[in-house]
């Protein structure tokens, strides 16, 4: 299975964050209640590698369709601002 892609994120005060794109290695998104970035992190600082393109590394929100084992089998999704929470905005429930 092909890991699922960040194609864009608006959450630029996140450290992984530089022009809409996140580089973290994998992002884990979702708790059991909504599908949140759990892996947003507010610092003063930016990661040093801003050539990679982070993929879903897990996805805890097993409401959504495209949840399947606890994995994101979606091509990609973007993630954003709902509210005050930095959500995966492809969430389609089930
Ligand atoms: S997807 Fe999550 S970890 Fe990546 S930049 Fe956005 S808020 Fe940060």
């Amino acid at each position: 299975m092909q890991m699922s892609k960040v194609s864009k994120c608006d959450v630029t005060g996140c450290a992984y964050n530089t022009d809409n794109q996140c580089h973290a290695y994998a992002i884990t998104i979702g708790n059991s209640g909504t599908p949140k970035c759990d892996t947003l992190c507010m610092a003063s600082g930016k990661t040093d590698d801003t050539n990679s393109t982070a993929g879903v590394g897990a996805c805890k929100t097993t409401s959504c369709k495209a949840n399947k084992g606890f994995e994101c089998t979606a091509p990609e999704i973007t993630v954003g601002f709902q509210g005050n929470e930095a959500d995966c905005l492809s969430f389609t429930p089930r």
